[in-house]
């Protein structure tokens, strides 16, 4: 046989890069799917082929972003829940699976940040909330999702945790600790999916330009753009890009693990 050339080789390459990336027939859960991170998760998702079902609390934000996904050619269905109600979980990845027949990927992204307090300050209720939010949610979710998925030996779990997770901010110790949870969560998963074929991985941005920052205390803001050594606040797509990049085949080789988006200030 001759051999082949430089360009054809390109052009294997290319096309298989292609076609790992690809989620056609992809079955995907986005939680906090309304606004920010997550909507941008959503259509990048649809974009590359996936079936996308979004999910939060607000009906209304849903129906926006699925319009957003349809006008591209892509094809997404709302499901309004609140991932801090376990009944509300259990109905909606229900309802989900009776629906498309599956779940290939779950993308626990939904999350709040809570009050801006010294911990002297921090009420119980607070705490509360923001754990339940963003730790049991996505136990929640991931629990409920796995049972679909291991007797089907496949599926990708992605959680959102944050690069306060493995620093812990001052003022911000409830959402702080949540995602430290979340990533640890992350790996104790990994290590069980293991055996059936299941990946299980969590994403660490800085701080990422969205509505989320409309909580928070200016001051914060700028002293947490400052901490990021590129000088910028990241960008809700660069985010959704690293996320689509796990699920993808393109990282069959990775769990268990925490994908840094933090602009150079993650160290470890
Ligand atoms: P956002 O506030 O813009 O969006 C959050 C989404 O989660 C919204 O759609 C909201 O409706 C949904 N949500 C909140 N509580 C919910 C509940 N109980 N049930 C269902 N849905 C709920 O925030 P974002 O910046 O897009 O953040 C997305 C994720 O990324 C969060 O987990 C956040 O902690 C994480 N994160 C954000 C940043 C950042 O700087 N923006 C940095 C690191 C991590």
């Amino acid at each position: 046989p001759s051999p082949i050339s430089g360009k054809q080789r390109l052009s294997y390459l290319r096309s298989r890069v292609m076609s790992r990336t690809e989620l056609t027939k992809k079955r995907a859960l986005v939680t906090g799917a309304g606004r920010g991170i997550g909507r941008n998760i959503a259509t990048a998702l649809a974009a590359a082929g996936a079936q996308v079902v979004l999910m939060a609390r607000t009906r209304s934000q849903l129906e926006t972003v699925a319009r957003e996904v349809s006008d591209t050619g892509g094809e997404a269905a709302v499901l309004p829940a609140d991932i801090g109600v376990e009944g509300d979980i259990r109905y909606a990845i229900q309802g989900f699976v009776e629906r498309f027949g599956g779940i290939d990927i779950l993308v626990n992204n939904a999350g709040i940040v809570g009050s801006d307090s010294p911990v002297h300050d921090l009420l119980l209720d607070d705490w509360e909330r923001v754990l339940d939010i963003n730790l049991k949610g996505t136990f929640l979710c991931s629990r409920a999702a796995v049972r679909h998925m291991i007797p089907k030996k496949s599926g990708v779990i992605v959680s959102m945790a944050s690069i306060s997770g493995k620093e812990g901010n001052a003022n911000m110790a409830a959402y702080s600790v949540s995602k430290a949870g979340v990533i640890c969560f992350t790996k104790s998963l990994g290590k069980e999916m293991l055996e059936y074929g299941i990946r299980v991985n969590c994403v660490a941005p800085a701080l990422i330009d969205s509505p989320l920052l409309e909580g928070m205390e200016p001051e914060r803001v700028e002293f947490l753009t400052s901490r990021i050594p590129m000088g910028r606040l990241g960008q809700p797509s660069e985010v959704a890009a690293t996320i689509l990049f796990i699920v993808s085949d393109e990282s069959t080789f990775t769990t268990g693990a925490c994908f840094d988006v933090s602009g150079g200030r993650a160290t470890y």
